[in-house]
């Protein structure tokens, strides 16, 4: 489908086609295997600039939005959603100092994200607050000019080898939802360390580990906005970067449904190949429609995002939610159109499968997106507004 793309974005896309094909494809099973962070990839997607697509230019980005940021994920996601998550888990570090920072944060903290210099985390869930992050526990209490953190953030994507990390704490237990404030944390401050690195069913070359704050004290500088402002940067964050976890899931979808047609179409199954059997034919067609069909949503909810119209929580919602259940769908067909080789490592359809399964669970999983697609389309109805 031709989804108009410019120029600028087409030559995007090919970049990351090019870094994802020729540096990322011969590595990618070493790196699952292994679970180490792709620091050689991470330079190479810096030295071509696409860390900072969607930073302004004045913070050395190239001043484009959510739409480019999804169209190279998609790219490195098609052959490893793994590696791709070191550029989209740090757009995810990113966008609360985007949407929330002063200028000086954003001079300060921006600036070496868009090149690439450094790399960024996201730090919400607690072991005892994942889907409700209200029940979180982690503090920030104010001590003259600083704040005092104490308390630990679990499953952080790209903690430990990020630099910057945007925590969200308690301020003010009794007002609940508006207690929470974002802060930034850099690396190497005194009382911030790192717990258990998780070994995980996929995305095995991003890094997920737990954040722990002992007597951290920080400068009332690190406060993102203003205090309780927490949640709210946490949801508007969430309808930018969700797409770019939907991104993801696509990416894999894509890759999933080519060696799948790669396969079928060469593997020989009674003097003729498995696609020229009909039901095999269905099975692909019905991938491939389901994949477009993500392509659509996604695409559209990414230019919607960018048109800054209206906030788009609905769509950024249903976009994550569509891509990855599709994305675990077809990967799982993808195994099963493999046959006993699907289960095999040495294709990389199993790797794909396990990898599906996650973009269900992050930035919300995805009954948390239902019971949002469910509340909008109630507040909707009750505001009497239509499509
Ligand atoms: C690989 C990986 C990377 C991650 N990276 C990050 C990161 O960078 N930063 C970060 O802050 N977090 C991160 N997370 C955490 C992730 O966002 C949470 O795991 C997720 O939000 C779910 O929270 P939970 O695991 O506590 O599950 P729970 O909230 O305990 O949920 C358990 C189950 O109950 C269901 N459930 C819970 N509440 C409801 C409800 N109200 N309605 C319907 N069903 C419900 C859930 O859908 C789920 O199936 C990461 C997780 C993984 C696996």
């Amino acid at each position: 489908m031709d989804y108009n793309l410019t120029d600028e974005q087409k030559d995007l896309v090919a970049v990351a086609r090019g870094i994802a094909e020729e540096n990322m494809k011969p590595v990618r099973r070493q790196y699952d295997r292994e679970g180490t962070y792709p620091w050689d990839i991470v330079r190479l997607l810096a030295d071509a600039g696409l860390f900072g697509v969607y930073i302004p230019k004045e913070y050395g980005g190239r001043g484009m939005g959510v739409f480019e940021l999804v169209l190279v994920v998609e790219e490195l996601s098609r052959v490893d959603a793994g590696i791709a998550l070191c550029l989209a888990g740090t757009a995810l570090g990113a966008y609360p100092i985007l949407l929330g920072g002063n200028d000086e944060q954003k001079e300060k903290y921006l600036t070496p994200l868009a090149k690439g210099e450094k790399v960024a985390a996201f730090a919400l869930t607690e072991h005892e607050a994942g889907s409700n992050p209200i029940a979180m526990t982690t503090s920030a209490v104010k001590d003259g000019d600083s704040y005092i953190v104490n308390g630990a953030k679990c499953f952080i994507t790209n903690g430990g080898d990020a630099d910057i990390y945007t925590l969200m704490a308690v301020t003010n237990k009794q007002k609940g939802a508006r207690g929470i404030s974002a802060f930034v944390v850099e690396k190497d401050t005194p009382g911030f360390d790192f717990g258990k690195k998780e070994n995980k069913l996929g995305i095995r070359a991003s890094s997920t580990r737990e954040l722990v704050f002992d007597d951290c004290r920080l400068p009332k500088e690190n406060l993102l906005a203003r205090e309780g402002m927490g949640l709210i940067l946490t949801l508007r964050t969430f309808d930018a970067t969700r797409p770019g976890v939907a991104a993801q899931a696509l990416g894999i979808a894509t890759g999933a449904l080519e060696e799948a047609i790669a396969f079928t179409t060469s593997h020989p199954a009674g003097g003729e190949s498995l696609a020229s059997s009909q039901g095999i034919q269905h099975k692909l067609a019905d991938m491939a429609t389901e994949v477009e069909a993500s392509r659509a949503l996604l695409y559209a909810t990414a230019r919607m995002v960018d048109s800054g119209k209206t906030r788009s929580t609905k769509e950024s919602a249903m976009s994550k939610l569509y891509c990855s259940d599709i994305a675990m769908r077809v990967a799982s067909d993808a195994v099963g159109l493999f046959g006993e080789r699907g289960c095999l490592n040495d294709y990389p359809v199993e790797k794909m499968m396990r990898d599906a399964k996650i973009t269900q669970i992050y930035e919300g999983t995805n009954q948390i997106q239902r019971n949002e697609i469910a509340l909008a389309l109630i507040k909707e109805m009750a505001a009497g507004s239509s499509r």
